[in-house]
């Protein structure tokens, strides 16, 4: 299948040749229509597989379609992708970034071991997409430098690995602080 039946929009489908990439891997072809479709997605995929994109692409044209609501505070993502480590973290923020090339949307990584206020200029300066490490996301929530009452959706990229790394108590209390209505989207 090539990837202009996904029903991506022109702006994604440019950045995504840009990259060279000729068809849509198969977690693409199943997971991006769906996603588009608001649904909730629980997938199993291997770094490797092109998973990053098949929730990054969707995630861009729904937060694009949608606009951003009056109401919504500029240090309130409306999408949120927890990773586990700071280099996963990292690595998702540059496909989104790379991905969202020729959208207006503004998108930002958090994680910790490194200084906080960079981050907090950065969430000051406002947010459509935050990629976080649970535990630096829950500090900055603590310090009201985040407000994740606007958040659309959830991503959690590598869910199994954030678990075996103890991070089963941090995720609860992120979950509590997002709205209930919301597409979750799982990657293990
Ligand atoms: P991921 O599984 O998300 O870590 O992606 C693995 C690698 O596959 C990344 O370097 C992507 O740039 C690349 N990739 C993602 N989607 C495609 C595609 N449809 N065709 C070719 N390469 C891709």
């Amino acid at each position: 299948m090539p990837f202009n039946k996904l029903g991506l929009m022109a702006e994604l489908q440019r950045a995504v040749s840009a990259q060279g990439y000729e068809r849509p891997t198969p977690i693409q072809e199943q997971g991006i229509p769906l996603i588009l479709k608001g649904r909730d997605v629980l997938a199993g995929a291997q770094t490797g597989t092109g998973k990053t994109a098949a929730f990054t692409l969707p995630m861009l044209q729904l937060l694009t379609r949608r606009g951003h609501p009056k109401t919504c505070a500029d240090n309130a993502p409306r999408a949120l992708v927890l990773a586990p480590t700071r280099e996963l973290a990292a690595q998702v923020g540059e496909s989104v970034a790379t991905y969202g090339a020729h959208l207006p949307l503004k998108s930002t990584v958090v994680f910790g071991g490194v200084n906080i206020n960079p981050q907090k200029d950065a969430l000051r300066r406002g947010v459509d997409i935050l990629v976080a490490s649970p535990g630096r996301l829950l500090d900055h929530a603590g310090q009201r430098t985040v407000d994740l009452s606007a958040v659309e959706i959830l991503v959690l990229d590598e869910a199994d690995r954030m678990l075996d790394m103890g991070f089963i108590h941090d995720i609860r209390k992120v979950l509590a602080l997002l709205p209930r209505r919301r597409q979750n989207l799982l990657f293990s």
